[in-house]
């Protein structure tokens, strides 16, 4: 495996799975279940063992290793120069376990979706551009972007409508874009991170050459996944296209005076997707864009930007590994938000709109707070 010659670096000291200033833990999975197996640190040891032979390969074993997210937290607070590659190390866990057989079901149903109809919802593919009906969009035929809507945005309910929002801004601010509809793909982003790396391939390889067949040379897209695998995995097999996430395009809107917002007498918190911000540094352009509207008063959550609280989705979202309950990460997360006394939490990403939706009826919050996307805030 990839990085075999690293793990034994790790000695559990178990910095990494807190904020940077330890005031809280903020590994997701150590969060919800307080067991160091399910610790960053945990996992390296339990990856050593696997690979030493000192543990034979299990459901359980599996579970542990899926269960990560893929959130960076790790990442950024480890102390050691190797840090860098903690979610490498893991992902290259997964893909070891892909390649010996030890998926665990779920994870296998989501490979199976996308190989077979492109999406994971099990939804046919000519179905995939429906999200758009009605809205007057172009299909891409050479303008200066294009806009990737993504799984979540082409299939889910709740996707769909913050698919429609950012659409009609751009449209409204008179960005020239066109949408693929049924010709659009799954980015591949989650199949990565989940350790099918041969399913990934294929994926970005068929969405490469598609791009390039349409003269694709700017891609705006509206998910921090599909943003972070378009930007960070495909320059290495051949793509030779720019991207931006949405909220990078409406913040350049707003810089160039190309776009206003109503009046929004609101108080608002943001969230940072873990895709969005702990692993691309996009932090700014989000708070600028929101700071931009009239009237509305931004408050920080205590753990924002580097040290948020990722929403439980992260790179597992589609297989529900974590799951929720009161300790569930996105359960936590609306809580925190309510702290700051804010009416509407923002969201820049489909899959924490979908995640924190459910926190919020699950914690019984409806009448204290609303789960908005950015672009559904500018609408308002
Ligand atoms: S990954 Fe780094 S910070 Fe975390 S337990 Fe291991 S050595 Fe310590
Ligand atoms: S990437 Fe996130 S979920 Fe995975 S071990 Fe690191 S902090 Fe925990």
């Amino acid at each position: 495996m990839q990085y075999a010659d690293v793990i034994h670096r790790c000695f559990r000291c178990g910095y990494c799975k807190f904020t940077k200033d330890f005031s809280d833990f903020n590994c997701p999975t150590y969060r919800k279940y307080w067991f160091d197996t399910y610790s960053p640190g945990g996992r390296m040891w339990l990856v050593r063992a696997w690979l030493n032979g000192d543990v034979e390969p299990s459901r359980r074993l599996s579970e542990i290793l899926y269960s990560c997210v893929a959130c960076g937290n790790c990442r950024e607070h480890c102390v050691f120069d190797f840090r860098v590659d903690l979610v490498n190390i893991f992902v290259a866990a997964r893909k070891e376990m892909v390649e010996q057989g030890h998926t665990l079901p779920a994870v296998r149903d989501y490979f199976k979706g996308i190989s077979t109809r492109g999406n994971p919802f099990n939804q046919p593919r000519e179905d995939r551009g429906k999200w758009a009906d009605g809205l007057g969009l172009e299909p891409y035929n050479g303008q200066e972007y294009l806009l990737h809507v993504g799984c979540v945005g082409s299939y889910d309910e709740r996707g769909k409508k913050i698919a429609a929002a950012v659409a009609s801004l751009l449209k409204k601010a008179g960005v020239p874009f066109g949408i693929l509809g049924a010709n659009e793909s799954c980015d591949g982003n989650e199949v990565r991170m989940l350790g099918e790396f041969g399913l990934f391939q294929a994926l970005a390889e068929g969405n490469i050459e598609n791009f390039k067949k349409l003269g694709v040379r700017k891609v705006i897209a509206l998910s921090p996944h599909a943003y972070n695998t378009f930007k960070n995995d495909y320059p290495a097999l051949g793509a030779d296209f720019e991207v931006m996430h949405y909220t990078q395009a409406l913040e350049q809107l707003v810089r160039e005076n190309k776009v206003s917002f109503p009046q929004i007498k609101a108080r608002v918190t943001y969230h940072d997707p873990c895709f969005l911000g702990r692993h691309n540094d996009v932090f700014d352009a989000p708070r600028k864009v929101l700071r931009s509207m009239p009237g509305l008063i931004l408050e920080e959550m205590q753990k924002n930007s580097k040290n948020a609280l990722c929403c439980g989705g992260g790179g597992n979202f589609h297989t529900d590994i974590i799951g929720s309950g009161e300790a569930g990460p996105a359960r936590v997360r609306i809580r925190e938000a309510v702290e700051t006394g804010a009416s509407i939490l923002a969201v820049a990403c489909p899959n924490c709109a979908k995640m924190f939706e459910d926190a919020r009826r699950d914690e019984g919050l409806e009448d204290r707070i609303q789960v908005k996307d950015i672009a559904e805030i500018a609408l308002m």
